[in-house]
C-alpha cells in the first residue's frame, strides 16, 4: 500500500487507474520477487544525459527476458521494466566527460556492451560567503577529520542492495519504492520551492571548492524533513561539511541525503515510509543560513534531484 500511496502522490494524472491495475495483478500474484519481472511499468525520472543526470539505455523487450544486469564502470546499474522494455537507470557523475560511454550488461545470459551518448552542460558559478571561514581554509585537525568523513561517505554512496520486497510486499510491513520517483522532502510552505543550484562551481570566500553534489531548499530552521521515498536508514551522523545528516538507502543504487539538520530523528536500520519525518531544517557544518541540502544520489554518482521530482520545474 505504501508503494501504491507514493506513486498516487507523486503522478497527479492516472494515478488511480495504476491503483487499480496494481490491484487486479497483486490479487493474482501474492508475492513479489526481486529478480521477477515487475508487475507494472514503473515511473522513471526525467532522462538528461549529461554530467550531474540521468541516461535512460533501452536493454531491449522486457516481456520474455528476465531482468539484465547492468553496469557502469564498476557501479552496478538499476534496471527496470518501462512499457515493456528494460531501460538502465544510469546516474551520470558531474565529473564524467562529455561522449560516447557504455553499459556492460548481461542481457538474456549473453554479454553485452551498449553506448550511449552524454552531453555537455556547463553548470553556473555561485560564490558563497561564509562567516565562519574555518569551515573553507581547514585547520589541520579539521582537515583530517573531513578527508576520513570524505572516504565514509564514498563508500556509502556505493551501496548496493536489493531488497527483498523491491516490489512492493505490503504484508511483509516493508514496501520499498520501485518507483524511482521522489518526493520533495519539505513539505509545507515551502514544497516545490526547489532551489537551482545544483551542479554549481562554487567558490566559498574567494576559493575554489567541489561542485555543488545536491539541491539546496530554503526553510526555516526546524521546519519537518521527510524522507523522499520509502527506505531504510542507512547511516546518521555529524559531518564538517554536511553537519548532522540522514543518508536513507531505497534500494538498488538509490540514496537520498538529507544534511545541515538541527536534529535527527531517526536511526540506522530504522525502515521509512515515504513522508516520514526524518529530522528538522538547521544550519549545522558548512552552512550559511537554515536549508536542507538534499543529495540524490545514483549508482554511486550525485545526480540533480529535480530529475526525480514530477513537479519540479523545467530547468
Ligand atoms: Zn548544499
Amino acid at each position: 500500500m505504501l508503494a501504491a500511496a507514493a506513486f498516487a502522490l507523486a503522478l497527479p494524472a492516472g494515478a488511480s487507474e495504476f491503483d487499480t491495475k496494481l490491484a487486479s495483478v497483486s490479487a493474482t500474484v501474492p508475492t513479489a520477487r526481486a529478480d521477477a519481472p515487475p508487475m507494472r511499468p514503473v515511473a522513471l525520472p526525467r532522462a538528461l544525459a549529461v554530467p550531474g543526470g540521468v541516461a535512460r539505455v533501452d536493454l531491449g523487450a522486457a516481456s520474455s527476458s528476465p531482468r539484465p544486469i547492468a553496469w557502469f564502470g564498476e557501479a552496478r546499474v538499476r534496471v527496470l521494466d518501462t512499457d515493456g522494455r528494460w531501460q538502465a537507470l544510469v546516474g551520470l557523475p558531474l565529473d564524467l566527460r562529455p561522449g560516447r560511454h557504455e553499459l556492460r550488461a548481461t542481457v538474456d545470459g549473453q554479454e553485452r556492451r551498449v553506448g550511449f551518448l552524454v552531453g555537455n552542460k556547463d553548470y553556473p558559478v555561485q560564490r558563497v560567503t561564509l562567516p565562519d571561514d574555518r569551515r573553507v581554509r581547514l585547520s589541520a585537525a579539521d582537515e583530517e577529520r573531513a578527508e576520513q568523513e570524505a572516504a565514509q561517505i564514498a563508500l556509502l554512496k556505493k551501496t548496493w542492495r536489493e531488497f527483498p520486497d523491491f516490489a512492493g510486499n505490503a504484508a511483509s510491513g516493508t514496501a520499498f519504492a520501485r518507483d524511482a520517483l521522489l518526493l520533495n522532502p519539505v513539505a509545507g510552505r515551502d514544497a516545490g520551492k526547489l532551489g537551482s543550484n545544483f551542479g554549481n562551481r562554487r567558490i566559498f570566500n574567494g576559493e575554489p571548492r567541489a561542485p555543488h553534489s545536491g539541491l539546496d531548499i530554503a526553510a526555516a530552521r526546524g521546519t519537518p524533513v521527510r524522507a523522499a521515498a520509502a527506505g531504510e536508514v542507512l547511516a546518521t551522523g555529524d559531518y564538517f561539511f554536511s553537519g548532522n545528516a540522514v543518508f536513507i538507502d531505497h534500494g538498488e543504487g538509490l540514496i537520498t541525503l538529507y544534511a545541515h539538520l538541527d536534529r535527527i530523528d531517526v536511526a540506522p536500520g530504522d525502515v521509512l515510509a515515504a513522508g516520514q519525518r526524518v529530522g528538522v531544517v538547521g544550519a549545522t557544518g558548512r552552512a550559511s543560513g537554515p536549508h536542507l541540502h538534499w543529495g540524490v544520489i545514483l549508482n554511486g554518482a550525485s545526480v540533480d534531484p529535480r530529475l526525480f521530482v514530477p513537479a519540479a520545474p523545467k530547468s
